[in-house]
């Protein structure tokens, strides 16, 4: 694990120098869905402090195994109704949001003595029927209730585009959610500063377009 972090880390630092990007701008989840708790571990004692998960049950488990390290702990999968009250309860971050009841959901079952849970609106960036995500007109109309809901911290915006045959149409794709978190930002008087977006094979252009958390599992992991 430690040779390939390296070599991630040195990619991701690359990509961010091509971009005239900070590399401390861009924060690294470790997605250890699928994987163990000494893998966890591991990724812990090579610097990492993100961890991101999918399923709740797996996750709770986990969550529970290694509290005694104090993990930011993010939620990226599908959320239905009847998970949400104990995704509010185990998690500082849900980025996977794309429908409003699942938002109203979360704000009411987060506790008000806790800190407000950090949340990115999911956008179904190809329009794919099959995949949950509000468009951007919606998230668009939606965005003074999202930002004003208690509660809630609303950060910024998650996609995972279509797989693309090529670097430079993922690039394109991750710049329609970037222009999306400004046109938010100048015209609805927001100050949304997390753009949720890159995985392991697609990354690169994700730093190219303003990507500030890159979701990884297989390139940490393998
Ligand atoms: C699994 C998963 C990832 C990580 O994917 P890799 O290809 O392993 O990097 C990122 N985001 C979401 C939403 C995922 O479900």
């Amino acid at each position: 694990m430690k040779t390939r972090i390296e070599t991630l880390k040195q990619a991701i630092l690359t990509a961010a120098q091509e971009a005239a990007r900070k590399e401390e701008d861009i924060l690294v989840l470790a997605v250890s869905k699928g994987k163990s708790i000494d893998q966890i571990k591991q990724a812990y004692a090579l610097g990492f402090r993100d961890f991101a998960e999918s399923y709740l049950q797996e996750a709770e488990k986990k969550i529970k195994a290694v509290q005694d390290l104090n993990l930011c702990w993010h939620f990226i999968g599908p959320i239905q109704s009847n998970k949400t009250k104990k995704i509010a309860e185990h998690f500082d971050w849900v980025h996977s949001i794309g429908r409003k009841k699942i938002f109203e959901l979360l704000a009411y079952h987060r506790a008000p003595a806790r800190p407000p849970l950090n949340v990115c609106i999911e956008v179904n960036l190809d329009n794919e029927p099959q995949k949950e995500g509000f468009s951007p007109e919606e998230v668009l109309s939606l965005a003074p209730y999202f930002a004003s809901t208690a509660q809630i911290n609303w950060r910024g915006l998650m996609a995972i585009p279509a797989p693309k045959e090529s670097e430079d149409k993922q690039y394109q794709s991750f710049l329609r959610l970037e222009q999306l978190l400004t046109k938010l930002n100048e015209e609805k008087g927001l100050h949304l500063d997390t753009l949720s977006m890159g995985m392991s094979r697609d990354f690169r252009a994700a730093i190219r377009a303003g990507s500030t958390i890159l979701r990884l599992g297989q390139a940490i992991f393998s």
